[in-house]
């Protein structure tokens, strides 16, 4: 087959595709998004399997769980945070086991360049007890999620692929295969898939059995390889996933040349750790994310005899990503000589709302009446609207996760904030924001929620949303809000006197009221007239 040139989140959707993959799902977040943008783009010019947003991250890996239980193979894919919101499936899935193979792609950020923190997932991997792949190239994303497949149908249980954001968003050249057929129908048999304590006991125990295989397979997998330099015990390096790919960067200038143990899978290949260790009197730890490797290895006194480096002996620092300048130092080695860095021709451009963005309109009118309600505190969802929190704007006081808006309000209302403003977008309502509406519409909570509609996920490039229009308006109303203190109002500059006093009348009602903004956003409705 030809080679093609893909991003790595294009790499692993590929090698899903090529794994025989019937159903996957997803819910979109930087890294992980043009996963399924490329598996919908594919399935759409012929390609025959399912592929769909959900609503959120847990119900993509239920919806996965599902296809799993039929016999098909599925992949679930998000970000690491989306991982937090499927972390109830995941971790039960561990227990039920995989039918069909089960594949969960966790994209980590490192850096934070689009993430409220820096997860790492394969503590999550650990945790559940699950295999993990974690593709230092291209073409590794490609193998090890076919791969993938192939192992968890084996084990019987789901498999992670871990991906973070530099290897997701760059391109390279990779070699596929021959695809292999989907499997056929074939449902879950037996209690297994019944989570009751009789039967949820059994199935936990043959996971704990499962355990020693998995480093077996480890210790076996191409993806794991070490080198011992018979002539030299000074220092012995450990490098996953990308960390390995810097690695190779300086290697050949290391003097003398460093055992290597290059680590693809988790759990670790306990017997090769274990050769390079008692190999070398240094051990050098490259990876990226959370000090994971070097965590196990430290234990809780270290190795006695041996000089563990890495993040928590400060070789490397203990946040942000990996560079191959970073690992450049730590393996001692002096700068590399570089081109002078010609004069900046870029200023800096801080992220704000596009110009005309909805809402901005929105945030002039609520920053307005606010200015008659002092007390008040507005707490704001993610989604684009978080740069409200940005000059001119400085409109929001809080922003931590999916939903949190309204939760948050809800609990600051009744710890004494008033007036209690949430602000959430029509995607993340639909998304984790309705529960705690429901809760707050029994109580009656005095505190105003603005949903922003403008029908679309904008911040991840425009996906679809299912909480917007006239269905949410219908949605809110089930969630028991009164008809009247359902307010919509159109954010544009010459709505701006009308919408202030809307949300004015709403900040001064005690009890709950929904203020619906509704106004596409400007880069959803430039792409429809294209
Ligand atoms: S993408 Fe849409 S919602 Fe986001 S800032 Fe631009 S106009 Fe506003």
């Amino acid at each position: 087959m030809k080679n093609e040139i893909l991003l790595g989140d294009e790499a692993v959707a590929l090698g899903a595709v090529h794994a025989g993959l019937s159903a996957a799902s997803s819910y979109p977040g930087t890294p992980a998004t043009e996963i399924m943008e490329y598996l919908i783009r594919v399935s759409g010019q012929g390609a025959h399997f399912a592929a769909s947003w959900s609503v959120n991250e847990k119900t993509a890996y239920e919806e996965a769980l599902g296809a799993s239980f039929a016999g098909k193979r599925a992949m679930v894919s998000f970000k690491h945070v989306g991982l937090n919101v499927a972390a109830d499936p995941f971790m039960n899935s561990a227990v039920t086991g995989a039918n069909g193979g089960l594949v969960v792609v966790s994209a980590d950020d490192p850096g934070m360049h689009s993430s409220q923190n820096e997860q790492d997932s394969r503590f999550y991997a650990r945790f559940a007890q699950v295999f993990c792949f974690e593709p230092g190239n291209h073409q590794e994303a490609y193998d090890m999620t076919r791969e993938a497949f192939d192992l968890s149908e084996e084990l019987g249980f789901p498999v992670m692929v871990r991906m973070v954001t530099r290897l997701a968003h760059s391109r390279s050249s990779v070699t596929p295969r021959e695809p292999r057929p989907q499997n056929g129908l074939r449902t879950g048999e037996g209690k297994d898939w019944i989570l009751l304590p009789v039967n949820a006991r059994r199935r936990f125990d043959l996971l704990l059995r499962k355990q020693p295989e998995m480093v077996r397979i480890a210790e076996g997998s191409r993806f794991n390889a070490l080198s011992l330099n018979e002539n030299d015990r000074s220092l012995g390096v450990i490098a996953s996933g990308i960390g390995y790919n810097y690695l190779r960067e300086w290697l050949d200038r290391v003097v003398p040349a460093p055992s290597v143990l290059k680590i693809g899978t988790y759990p670790l290949p306990d017997a090769l750790v274990a050769r390079l260790v008692g190999h070398a009197d240094t051990i050098l730890v490259v990876e990226e994310g959370a000090p994971f490797i070097e965590r196990q290895l430290k234990g809780q006194f270290g190795i006695p005899g041996k000089t563990l480096r890495g993040k928590l002996s400060g070789d490397f620092p203990p946040a942000g990503e990996l560079t191959p300048d970073v690992v450049r130092k730590a393996l001692g080695l002096s700068p590399a000589i570089l081109r002078e860095p010609g004069p900046l021709v870029l200023s800096n451009r801080p992220p704000q709302l596009c110009v005309g963005c909805p809402h901005a309109d929105t945030f002039k009118a609520l920053n307005k009446a606010r200015e008659t309600h002092p007390g008040s505190h507005v707490f704001s969802d993610i989604g684009c609207y978080s740069l409200g929190a940005l000059p001119p704007y400085n409109a929001i006081e809080t922003c931590v996760c999916m939903g949190a808006s309204v939760s948050m309000a809800k609990g600051g209302s009744d710890a004494g904030i008033r007036p209690a403003v949430a602000v959430i977008g029509d995607s993340t309502f639909a998304h984790s924001g309705i529960t705690p509406l429901l809760a707050a519409a029994a109580a009656d909570t005095d505190m105003t929620v603005v949903i922003l509609d403008n029908s679309t996920t904008a911040m991840t490039g425009g996906q679809p949303s299912f909480g917007t229009g006239a269905g949410l308006l219908k949605l809110i109303e089930g969630l028991g809000i009164r008809k009247e203190r359902i307010r919509v109002i159109e954010p544009l500059p010459k709505h701006h006197e009308k919408n202030v006093a809307v949300i004015e009348e709403e900040l001064d009602h005690k009890g709950l009221s929904v203020i619906v903004a509704v106004r596409e956003c400007l880069e959803e409705s430039r792409k429809k007239r294209r």
